[in-house]
């Protein structure tokens, strides 16, 4: 049996197309920051009581201290954990984690352009509120590092509860907060009025090592986008503008961000004035909105107050280790994470990671791999990959074909000058044969284990310890058959596949493939899943060649419903079939079984059937000896054949590996009875690669693999 945990490409192809209508608008209201806080107040009786505290902490700093005064900047060490899925959605790059930073650094100092934009009325609020973040070039142990973490984990496409994802990497050095840390990730979460969570951030007063931070979508990383520093804002203890969303009551607790509506804060309209009570700085006069503000959701921000920038400090000065974030920026601190002055560009050995874009292909086929290294910038690569053309490369990025047929191991080594990382990938590229296995009329009831284990790919998609198993203690017909003893999987959504071997169907009229299933129910509510897709380019993409059976259109048992672990009888088995002509002239086409477990009972599979009529009169009958030679070629190759009887519309063709005609060699000639020797490429020499000598005969077709060198 072979098991693998290899997650198949339609599946990813599922979760991006998902993904993208998920991910086509921010939300109104785009910020998560009070709900989380909601939710940690909720978990945590402790935290409210810590939150007063902090305020009071808070309303002592400003009466003692005048935020108007320029202060030395206060540098905070921060590392970034870009946690992607899916083979790099939600992936930021290295300059695009580095221009995130530096727009928080220029709003955070009021080095802003749109500085300008600030109406008068609140300029002379603005404030520079005088931190400035710093990737950290010392790590957790005490080693070089850029201050951005790369992680794959499935965490990155909207994690629940949102905060999962950040166990996926955090950098605390037991127990010592010493960064502070900011996740991307692909999605955080969709909001039921329309569009998705750009970011969320947790406020300080938690006491949390685990999760103190902002997490953010990887879209709303560049350069000209706010949402980071309005959720370093809610980091640094600064409340939404809009806060609890109403004239009255709580508001920000800053008296030069007048009161405002949160229903009213998305767009940029200067005459905006959702609440009249407005508040001390202007007299307690009636101002229109501060649309200008971070903390607020219009898209035209450019300013922190002079209260929020107090609030910043506030919550800096405070090391209390249950509520303040000020031990961040000692001078200890900045020392041991590396962001001490003269702070200068890090060089460390890289960490090797790779990414590549194909699994499965066919012989002949190429695959994209992509660096993925990170912790530094190598500046030269070594990749090694076995049964690939070609075997090495030292670009960042190589495209490699794979000519023959095996399941091939991929080593990738980048460097700096500190060093060099290595990542070996063990067995991830499987390429299979243009030839397909099987052709004509098939009958596979799973009789024999050789060939079934030789012939069938078993793909336990999420690990679980119940995949399609062959079993020979029931069957539909004979004595084996492939089971699922799904009666004991508890993960609802549970994925296990079932691959064929390859079949060609163009030697069959009206081909049909069927199969015969048993199911049954252990309760109405079950929602168990099977999916009967097929592939034309040995494994790459699939598409659906049956409706989908889902809960009581699985069961084969009708409305019956068995708790036990079931065992299908002799009459509880139903056959499947559904009509291949679409796909008729297909030379080369698999079948995948793809469960879902929906908490039902076992599903038992038997006898795959391909039925069809074998095509009896053909032209190509009379041609014998057909071979090209020499083959493997480096120069011209010839094609020779017999003919027993004439034939009367011969053509021979030559086609790429993708199925292009690169030369016709005859074309629609007849000729009698005899031997013949033709040149496939007389004049122009054929590049290296895969391809095929077509013979064409009133709709016959005999096919010839050459491969050029
Ligand atoms: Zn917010």
């Amino acid at each position: 049996m072979k098991l693998t945990k290899l997650s198949l490409f339609f599946t990813l192809a599922i979760l991006m197309s998902v993904n993208a209508s998920a991910q086509n608008s921010k939300a109104a209201k785009w910020c998560a920051s009070d709900q989380h806080l909601e939710e940690m107040k909720m978990q945590d009786p402790n935290f409210a009581a810590v939150r007063e505290q902090l305020e009071q902490y808070t309303i002592d700093y400003k009466l003692n201290n005048d935020a108007s005064k320029k202060k030395a900047t206060v540098i905070i060490p921060v590392v970034v954990h870009n946690i992607t899925h899916s083979g790099g959605q939600g992936y930021v790059s290295k300059n695009g984690i580095e221009s995130m930073i530096n727009r928080l650094n220029i709003d955070f100092n009021r080095q802003n352009t749109d500085a300008s934009n600030t109406r008068p009325l609140f300029a002379p609020f603005a404030a520079a509120v005088d931190v400035e973040f710093r990737l950290a070039h010392i790590d957790p142990n005490g080693d070089c590092t850029e201050g951005i973490v790369r992680m794959e984990n499935d965490l990155s496409f909207y994690p629940v509860p949102r905060d999962n994802v950040k166990s996926v990497s955090y950098w605390a050095n037991n127990g010592a907060r010493k960064y502070f840390n900011i996740w991307i990730i692909d999605e955080i979460e969709t909001v039921s009025t329309g569009g998705y969570v750009a970011g969320y951030a947790q406020f300080p007063g938690s006491n949390n090592n685990g999760t103190y931070g902002v997490v953010i979508v990887d879209q709303n990383t560049s350069f000209n986008d706010r949402t980071l520093t309005h959720e370093l804002g809610h980091c640094l203890n600064l409340l939404h503008t809009f806060n609890y969303g109403w004239c009255s009551g709580n508001d920000d607790y800053c008296s030069d961000t007048p009161r405002q509506y949160e229903s009213v804060t998305s767009a940029c309209n200067t005459n905006q004035n959702s609440c009249s009570n407005n508040e001390a700085d202007y007299g307690n006069a009636d101002v229109v909105d501060q649309i200008e503000n971070y903390m607020s959701y219009a898209s035209c921000q450019n300013m922190f107050t002079l209260d929020q920038k107090a609030r910043v400090e506030s919550i800096l000065t405070n090391t209390n280790v249950n509520s303040g974030i000020g031990h961040l920026a000692t001078n200890a601190n900045l020392i041991a994470t590396g962001v001490a002055d003269p702070y200068n560009p890090a060089i460390c050995t890289p960490i090797a990671d790779f990414t590549y874009d194909k699994e499965y292909i066919c012989q002949g086929d190429s695959v994209a791999f992509t660096d993925f290294s990170y912790d530094a910038s190598p500046t030269s690569f070594n990749w090694l990959f076995s049964g690939g053309t070609p075997n090495t490369s030292g670009d960042a990025n190589p495209t490699i074909t794979y000519n023959t047929p095996g399941v091939f191991s991929v080593t990738h080594q980048p460097a700096t000058t500190a060093g060099s990382g290595s990542e070996i990938k063990s067995n991830i590229i499987t390429v299979s044969s243009l030839t397909a296995d099987y052709s004509g009329l098939i009958v596979d009831g799973f009789e024999n284990a050789g060939t079934f284990n030789s012939d069938w790919r078993i793909e336990n998609i999420d690990g679980g310890g119940q995949p399609f198993t062959r079993i020979t203690t029931t069957a539909a017909t004979g004595t084996a058959s492939v089971r699922i003893m799904n009666r004991f999987i508890s993960v609802i959504g549970e994925q296990h596949e079932l691959i064929s071997p390859s079949y060609d169907l163009s030697v069959l009229a009206n081909p049909t493939f069927s199969y015969k299933l048993a199911f049954a129910r252990r309760a109405s509510s079950n929602s168990d899943r099977l999916l009967v897709w097929r592939s034309l380019d040995c494994g790459y993409t699939w598409s659906l060649v049956m409706a989908p059976l889902q809960g009581s259109g699985l069961s084969t048992i009708g409305s019956t419903l068995n708790t036990g672990v079931w065992v299908p009888g002799a009459n509880d088995w139903a056959t499947k079939s559904t009509s291949l002509n679409s796909i008729s002239t297909e030379t080369n086409v698999r079948f995948k079984f793809a469960f879902e477990s929906g908490q039902g009972n076992n599903l038992y599979i038997d006898d795959i059937n391909i039925d069809g009529t074998l095509s009896i009169e053909d032209e190509l009958t009379k041609i014998t000896s057909f071979s090209v030679y020499p083959n493997p070629t480096s120069s011209s190759a010839r094609i020779s054949f017999n003919l027993i009887e004439g034939v009367e519309n011969l053509s021979i063709k030559v086609r790429n590996a993708v199925g292009q005609v690169v030369t016709n060699v005859i074309n629609g000639q007849s000729f009698s009875a005899g031997k013949y020797s033709l040149r496939v490429d007389e004049e122009k020499k054929l590049a290296s690669g895969i391809y095929f000598i077509e013979m064409n005969s009133d709709g016959n077709t005999k096919v010839e693999k050459l491969i050029v060198r």
